[in-house]
């Protein structure tokens, strides 16, 4: 089997993959907060993942990965947009998670195995702070509970840093109920015009930190193969979710591979609104930057390093990017990649170096590995993707169970039945897409109909 190497953060290494179950590849990494339009920032990591998730689709086989993203539907960002605009939480929540999904499929990005909401899952954070409150690692204080840091050993060796560095370089919120300045909150109490939910330590809403903890608990178990995020996640939340996880779970290990992209500059600045270089993927694409454009310009640089967004560099992609579509059309679809292109990718996603392969493969005229690399990073999705030259299968009962459970889920905000109908989908080999328009089924190489029967 291929060799996958990616660079862990937990050792500082570059390190061969190998995932605890090959049949069952595991991967969760940090969504967003559903208050507002993704900008591009946002993006990097998305798309980076998504990379990601391909190449062990590619490697594993498509059935055999499962990929988690949560939305974090409860968030004070998210109380204080519905306050100033006067429309519900509901409301802003399904249309931001729309929106991002919108947005992300126009990049490219397919639509991970599961995406829980963290509002979902809120059990299951009342039951594990409960027990790190029985297991000695955390305290409830005045409606509050915090993780104790003290508690856990092993506190800062993600980022390695010691609690004392961290007291220096971080703005911690000082509180009276607090024993040790870096605790950090695990439930917080939440007045009536507030969202909450009952718990044995009042009424409240849990912190942000142990939703991600939960979730991945409660989808992936105790151990999984990989976390990502963005690097600005590094501390202090992966930091809190290691330190949650680990000692509600002392007999797992949590994630074996951590992975943290870059931040996104825009014309060699930082993305910031007083700088007037702002902007979310929303507005590029309303200026008629096609998805694969903004795709390609981040291909263009290693996911460890800190890319530059400048129109340069998407005017060169579009050019580029035309005369790769007019050779690869030539060719027909479900072409394999070049092995170069594998390779590189296989080296801790050297996607730069994928790239200069397709440029080979274009200077060669080679287009059917030219079609089947550009769709092995995810490029190509306009022309019809691998799988549209399958036979063509009846799918339209399942699409219509799968509408009808989101319609119900949309009232009833438990997405448990869609992310159940979803994963088994998935897991016969066919592709889900959904979207404002409907759900669009449609069934990939690996598509194996024996598996959809007893589908429910
Ligand atoms: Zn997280």
């Amino acid at each position: 089997m291929t060799t996958i190497k990616l660079h862990n953060t937990k050792t500082r290494r570059k390190e061969v993959f190998s995932p605890l179950n090959p049949d069952n590849v595991r991967m969760y990494v940090c969504g967003p907060t559903v208050y507002d339009r993704a900008h591009l920032g946002n993006a990097r990591p998305v798309v980076v993942f998504d990379v990601l998730f391909r190449l062990l689709r590619h490697v594993y086989g498509p059935g055999h990965v499962t990929y988690v993203r949560n939305f974090t539907d409860v968030d004070d960002k998210i109380n204080a947009k519905a306050a100033d605009s006067k429309r519900t939480i509901g409301e802003i929540t399904e249309e931001t998670i729309r929106w991002y999904l919108d947005d992300m499929g126009a990049l490219g990005a397919l639509e991970p195995t599961h995406m829980p909401r963290a509002t979902a899952y809120v059990g299951a954070m009342i039951a594990m702070i409960a027990d790190l409150i029985a297991k000695g690692h955390a305290y409830a204080a005045e409606g509050h509970v915090l993780f104790a840091v003290d508690s856990y050993s092993n506190y800062g060796a993600l980022s390695g840093r010691t609690v004392e560095d961290m007291i220096a370089g971080a703005r911690v919120e000082i509180a009276p109920y607090k024993r040790n300045p870096m605790d950090f909150v695990l439930w917080k109490p939440s007045s009536d015009d507030l969202p909450g939910w009952d718990s044995p330590w009042g009424r409240g809403r849990p912190g942000w930190h142990i939703e991600c903890s939960a979730m991945a608990q409660e989808l992936l178990g105790a151990s999984f193969d990989i976390h990502g995020g963005g690097i600005d996640l590094q501390f202090p939340h992966h930091e809190n979710e290691i330190a949650q996880s680990c000692c509600a779970h002392p007999e797992g290990g949590f994630a074996s591979v951590w992975m943290h992209n870059e931040m996104l500059l825009v014309e060699g600045r930082k993305m910031s609104k007083s700088l007037g270089n702002f902007f979310t993927v929303r507005d590029l694409l309303d200026q008629g930057v096609p998805g694969e454009v903004i795709r390609y310009v981040f291909l263009m640089t290693h996911y460890r390093k800190p890319m530059d967004w400048t129109a340069d560099k998407a005017a060169q992609a579009d050019a580029t990017l035309r005369k790769w579509y007019a050779l690869a059309a030539q060719a027909p679809d479900g072409t394999a990649p070049s092995q170069t292109a594998i390779e590189a990718l296989c080296d801790d996603l050297n996607t730069h170096a994928v790239l200069s392969e397709c440029h080979q493969l274009a200077l060669a005229g080679d287009a059917a590995a030219l079609r089947g690399t550009m769709q092995l990073v995810g490029l190509m999705q306009a022309e019809g993707p691998a799988w549209a030259a399958a036979p063509v299968v009846d799918l339209s009962a399942q699409s219509d169970r799968l509408a009808a459970a989101r319609d119900t889920a949309m009232q009833t905000k438990d997405f448990t039945q869609v992310d159940r109908l979803k994963a088994a989908l998935l897991a016969a080999g066919v592709e889900v897409r959904m979207s404002k328009a409907g759900v669009e089924l449609v069934p990939g190489p690996d598509f194996d109909p024996a598996r959809l029967e007893g589908l429910e």
